[in-house]
């Protein structure tokens, strides 16, 4: 059986003292629950005052948004697995959407980053997920395995067997558009098929998360779908009050 994933991907909001505030506020409303874990991703520059507002709430988990495959040096800008880990996070997002279309990266780059994620203490959160024109094009299946197969690439079957995997269509997110549970089970069943042939029957503990434009109207009835495991939150997580209800989903 698998324990639902709710992880809140914040992107850029909320810095260090807007952190503090909504984690009192998310704690007061969210008690720990032992059925489901609950992740959430605030930028970088806030994880330590996130780690300290959490205190000993180890139920609730931190993950960074992005890391740099290399451990430390002259690579102005970038965060290392080993410090984010540092700082708090035992889980970080790999290759999501944004990352690839604003920032350039490459399914190279996330095999990389998964790579170096294990390294450096962190589970992987490996998102995946076709643009319009592909959908379009009726390539969503080629494109999400594609990008799985890739981001897996340089890992061996005990990790792929630990980490955790994230449906996003690149037209839902931020859109106001949600794929139907139907679409995401279709897709989420293909992802599940494509990890058996990777690590075999283990490939059904692996939680798959599907991630754009949820809410918490939309959260229950993609989560009733089959092989839809947790769901990634980008707009809906940056109240403390509706991200609380939704983790109770
Ligand atoms: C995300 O950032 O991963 C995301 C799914 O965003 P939103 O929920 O805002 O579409």
């Amino acid at each position: 059986m698998r324990a639902p994933v709710f992880a809140a991907n914040w992107k850029m909001n909320h810095g260090p003292r807007a952190t503090r505030s909504y984690l009192e506020h998310f704690l007061s409303r969210y008690s720990a629950r032992d059925d489901r874990t609950v992740i959430i991703c605030p930028p970088a520059v806030s994880l330590e005052a996130a780690r300290a507002a959490l205190a000993a709430r180890s139920d609730v988990l931190l993950g960074v948004q992005n890391i740099f495959w290399e451990e430390k040096g002259a690579f102005t800008g970038e965060t290392s697995p080993v410090m984010a880990h540092e700082a708090g996070a035992s889980v970080t997002l790999v290759g999501h959407s944004e990352r690839r279309q604003l920032f350039g990266e490459t399914d190279e780059m996330t095999a990389r980053k998964c790579d170096a994620a294990w390294r450096g203490g962190l589970t992987p959160m490996l998102c995946v997920g076709e643009s319009q024109d592909e959908r379009d094009r009726d390539e969503t299946r080629a494109v999400v395995l594609r990008q799985l197969r890739a981001g897996i690439g340089r890992l061996d079957a005990s990790q792929v067997r630990r980490m955790m995997f994230a449906y996003e269509p690149v037209w839902a997110i931020g859109t106001g558009r949600t794929a139907t549970p139907e679409n995401a089970s279709e897709v989420h069943g293909w992802i599940r098929a494509a990890l058996a042939d990777e690590v075999g029957e283990q490939a059904r503990e692996i939680p798959l998360l599907y991630g754009g434009s949820v809410n918490a109207e939309t959260a229950p009835r993609l989560m009733a779908a089959p092989n839809v495991d947790g769901l990634l939150v980008g707009g809906a997580s940056l109240d403390a009050e509706r991200w609380a209800h939704m983790a109770c989903t």
